[in-house]
């Protein structure tokens, strides 16, 4: 099994809703997020997934947060904008998108809300063979 991984950063507001401390109200954080993809073969070049590529689809879904407020985009408008479901959120939009000449998924999702707390968005369904 070969993994590939890329990290990207970037800034933006949120605020926890059904939350009783300091994160229910409007603060920042400079996100991290790795994207971690997945496969058994390699393609004619050696890769398993291109760094350009997969960095293309992490940076069409940052466009959408990056400097702006979370709790206003769509899909956390109702769904809580916390680390662990903006770790899902990634997962499911690079998921989608990500193809590749050989069979690769995403494997794993980290969002670093600070440098020490990270969320984890793992699928229990992938099948390994
Ligand atoms: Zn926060």
């Amino acid at each position: 099994m070969f993994e590939v991984s890329a990290q990207q950063t970037f800034a933006a507001g949120h605020a926890l809703r059904n939350y009783h401390g300091k994160c229910e109200n409007v603060h920042g954080h400079n996100y991290r997020v790795q994207v971690t993809v997945e496969g058994e073969s390699l393609d004619e070049t050696g890769l398993l997934v291109d760094f350009v590529e997969l960095k293309r689809l992490m940076s069409q879904v940052i466009e959408r947060l990056d400097h702006r407020f979370i709790n206003d985009i769509s899909p956390f408008d109702v769904l809580n904008p916390s680390a662990e479901n903006l770790a899902k959120y990634f997962w499911d939009e690079i998921s989608r998108d990500l193809k590749g000449d050989v069979p690769v998924r995403v494997s794993e999702v980290r969002v670093w809300e600070t440098d020490t707390s990270i969320a984890v968005y793992r699928p229990h369904a992938i099948s390994r063979s």
